[in-house]
């Protein structure tokens, strides 16, 4: 981890917690990393709940001054106009959302994302003053056929081409055969993609946005694991899915800090 670049553990709720187990759970999370005396200068810490807990879970952070930021699981490309059930950018940023998660394998997998979706996405983000988490991954034909990067690798360029340079976006490398699997990937592997994605930066965007951008590893990242990912020069911070559910569990990964120095 480079220490220009803030670390951000974001956690990923996916389609669990209604909007009132969405306000007893922040509550609870806001207890926990108080009395924890968690340091919200030196890590970000932001929550990813469904579309119909923003609202909730955006007054409880304002109300209280939390050290949370809040971000949305999807975007639509449009950002008005006859779209049935999707959500426009422009609402999320309306809802103080700083982060909006693009790509995630999941959504790939159910909804048919591809690169150009992604790439209309990652711009209707940036479009509405949002920071879109952009989340690349291979499954795991992908990387036995491949190999690991080329996969991750191939769906960034496609949306780094798609945008200018200077767009502040952030990147969660996420194997795909890793994610709910409780197989997380090595901190070695981790590394290995994470570092060919700067490059990958680097090359199409300059040395700035190089340096700039925070890579995310994500895929069954706990408590246990969390200080291998974050001890790696490319690693900025984990997208973690189901132990953010785990305010117990979230916590300790958010106070990653004091695991890497007892180490
Ligand atoms: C995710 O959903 O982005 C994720 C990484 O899930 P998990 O941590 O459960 O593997």
């Amino acid at each position: 981890m480079a220490t220009t670049r803030r670390p951000l553990i974001a956690g990923n709720w996916k389609m669990n917690l209604n909007h009132l187990q969405s306000i007893a759970f922040v509550q609870k999370l806001a207890w926990a990393l108080k009395d924890k005396k968690f340091n919200g200068q030196e890590v970000e810490v932001g929550v990813f709940p469904p579309f119909t807990d923003l609202r909730s879970v955006q007054t409880l952070i304002n109300a209280d001054d939390l050290p949370l930021t809040l971000g949305a699981q999807d975007l639509s490309v449009h950002d008005e106009g006859a779209h049935t059930g999707d959500i426009s950018g422009s609402f999320l940023s309306a809802l103080e959302c700083t982060y909006v998660l693009v790509g995630h394998s999941e959504r790939r997998a159910d909804h048919h994302e591809d690169d150009d979706t992604c790439a209309g996405k990652v711009q209707a983000a940036l479009r509405n003053g949002l920071t879109p988490i952009l989340c690349v991954g291979e499954t795991t034909e992908d990387l036995e056929k491949f190999g690991a990067s080329k996969v991750p690798v191939d769906q960034l360029s496609a949306v780094l081409s798609a945008i200018p340079q200077g767009s502040d976006i952030v990147v969660a490398y996420e194997p795909v055969w890793a994610i709910g699997s409780g197989q997380a990937a090595t901190p070695d592997q981790a590394e290995d993609v994470c570092r060919a994605l700067r490059e990958t930066i680097r090359t199409l965007h300059g040395d700035d946005a190089a340096e700039s951008t925070r890579i995310l590893y994500g895929g069954s990242v706990k408590s246990t694991n969390i200080a291998g990912f974050m001890k790696r020069e490319n690693i900025d911070g984990a997208l973690v899915g189901g132990a953010s559910l785990d305010v117990d569990e979230f916590v300790a990964i958010a106070r990653f800090p004091q695991h890497v120095s007892v180490e």
